[in-house]
């Protein structure tokens, strides 16, 4: 008689795991990881750089690419739009 099955388990949350990959530290992204590598000054331009609506993403990279690092232009993107793993 008491064949209700209420929430047992092995029924989650379907978003669960998108969800947990959203908070999850995790190592953070290649622009994280070459900002740490820069001196201070440039580590500040590099912020206000990102920081700057009307500064491309393109100028970025060649700006990052003349200090000697190489990012691919869709890793600065993701973390300019707060999708990467530094920003949680
Ligand atoms: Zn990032």
């Amino acid at each position: 008689m008491s064949e209700k099955a209420g929430s047992g388990k092995g029924s989650g949350n379907p978003l669960g795991e998108f969800l947990a990959a959203m908070h999850k530290p995790g190592p953070r992204c290649g622009v994280s990881a070459i900002r740490e590598t820069l001196p201070p000054e440039r580590q500040a331009a590099l912020d206000a750089a990102l920081a700057t609506p009307t500064i491309t993403t393109t100028a970025i990279r060649v700006v990052l690419k003349s200090w000697g690092s190489d990012l691919a232009l869709s890793t600065l993107l993701r973390h300019r739009k707060a999708e990467c793993a530094c920003s949680r």
